[in-house]
């Protein structure tokens, strides 16, 4: 008999790598409690309609990947209705804020989610038809302060945050405005009329979007098709005078914080719903997520519970692939067992060993990787053990603890030199 197997993009997830997961989702739980956010969790089935009417009918992801199915009636007493499987969780995080009427208290909301998502896509690495998902929402009316742009700066700094303790190395975060409800039409309008001249040069997929959803044309990777994007009109230049304003602030209080950002004029995102400020964090190449670099994504989201129904209660929110995380965190920690430490530090004598692992702590303690080796080795046996697990060795004689200049050799260039031990965490840093 043939065995059964799990069902295509989909995958489990089996210790020992499930004590990764937990370490993640710990660390996140952690970070939000610090910002003042509390958990919600929404049912991971919702009527069809929420998502076309929140997440936008011709998005790729409405259109193309939710899986859908007709629910019978059970009895009389029920009607047989459309359901889907939520291929995201704002639409369901604003559905429970307007159900549970959590505009009454007039305060800012901040909620946070951890839990599984489903889109059918064409599975590859850091890509899968069931994934999951870490992500926030802020939200609350007009009155509580929801659409300032400091909520949008103190979600990037959280995030920014939030990746630092996690240990993810190389982030990189790409910002962007798509304006307002009023600015966004206009844009499109003028965007698909650039559009029209052209689209036939434009790949399939392109002159699909080119009609139906020309913003998502932007987010095309396509080579062929990047001088046509380039040339394309710009949103900065549709934005009205408080859109620009709101987005200036935004990156006012990013640079107050020292978050370093990257505007991206071609970041629109593919929901229907962003408003005014977008995101996103990616890593480098090479990173382990091939070409899917995209680790999270966000943005606000002004008029969204008003589509669904709801108050006026703008909002901002963001996901992150949580499987896409785990996969950089382990190409990164694969990476760094296979580095070499950055120094050996090797006393003279049995004397110096309390020196050496002092200056040890210290630079540990400034985040170099460090080894310490024994005062009753012969100095060639410790260059011999350095060479092999360090990129320089560190010399602790009785002179340099007394005088605090320390020799130093790199075992790349074969240079050596005193170093003060005041500089030493630099120079080791390649700093200097
Ligand atoms: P989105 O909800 O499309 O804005 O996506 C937010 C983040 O979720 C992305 O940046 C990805 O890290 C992650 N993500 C989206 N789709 C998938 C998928 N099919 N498989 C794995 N991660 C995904």
């Amino acid at each position: 008999m043939s065995t059964i197997k799990a069902v295509r993009g989909t995958r489990d997830l089996l210790p020992p790598e499930t004590e990764l997961w937990n370490r993640v989702e710990g660390v996140a739980r952690k970070v939000f409690e610090r910002y003042g956010f509390g958990e919600i969790r929404t049912p991971l089935f919702e009527t069809t309609e929420l998502f076309v009417r929140g997440v936008g009918e011709e998005t790729d992801v409405v259109s193309k990947e939710m899986y859908t199915w007709e629910d019978r009636a059970r009895a009389a007493s029920e009607k047989a209705q459309s359901l889907t499987l939520r291929p995201e969780n704002t639409a369901g995080v604003v559905r429970a804020y307007i159900e549970h009427k959590m505009d009454a208290a007039g305060g800012l909301r901040k909620l946070f989610y951890i839990g599984p998502q489903f889109r059918r896509e064409r599975p590859q690495r850091g890509r899968y038809r069931q994934f999951w998902q870490i992500g926030a929402e802020v939200l609350g009316p007009v009155s509580s302060g929801a659409e300032s742009a400091v909520r949008d700066a103190e979600v990037l700094e959280m995030l920014a945050s939030l990746l630092d303790e996690l240990g993810v190395k190389g982030w990189r975060l790409e910002v962007n405005s798509v304006g307002s409800s009023t600015d966004r039409p206009r844009y499109v309008a003028a965007l698909r009329a650039a559009l029209e001249p052209v689209k036939d040069q434009m790949c399939e997929d392109n002159r699909r979007r080119a009609e139906t959803n020309p913003l998502r044309v932007l987010d095309s990777k396509a080579p062929e098709d990047q001088e046509i994007i380039n040339g394309l009109p710009k949103i900065a230049d549709y934005l009205d005078e408080a859109s620009k304003e709101h987005f200036a602030q935004v990156l006012k209080a990013l640079d107050a914080c020292g978050v370093a950002y990257h505007v991206n004029p071609r970041l629109v995102r593919g929901l229907d719903y962003y408003t005014r400020t977008t995101f996103e964090f990616t890593v480098p190449d090479g990173s382990g997520l091939g070409t899917q670099n995209a680790l999270l994504g966000g943005g606000r989201y002004d008029g969204l519970s008003e589509m669904l129904g709801g108050p006026k209660a703008p909002g901002i929110g963001f996901a992150i692939g949580e499987d896409r995380l785990i996969l950089i965190l382990q190409e990164q920690a694969a990476e760094q067992a296979e580095s070499k430490m950055d120094a050996y530090i090797a006393p003279v004598g049995v004397e110096q060993n309390a020196a050496a692992l002092a200056l040890a702590r210290e630079l540990r303690r400034d985040g170099l990787r460090v080894e310490v080796g024994d005062g009753s080795f012969r100095l060639k046996k410790s260059f011999e053990a350095a060479d092999k697990v360090a990129k320089a060795v560190v010399i602790l004689g009785e002179d340099e603890v007394a005088s605090g200049n320390l020799k130093v050799k790199r075992f790349a260039t074969g240079e050596q030199r005193d170093v003060s031990r005041t500089e030493l965490g630099a120079y080791l840093h390649g700093d200097q």
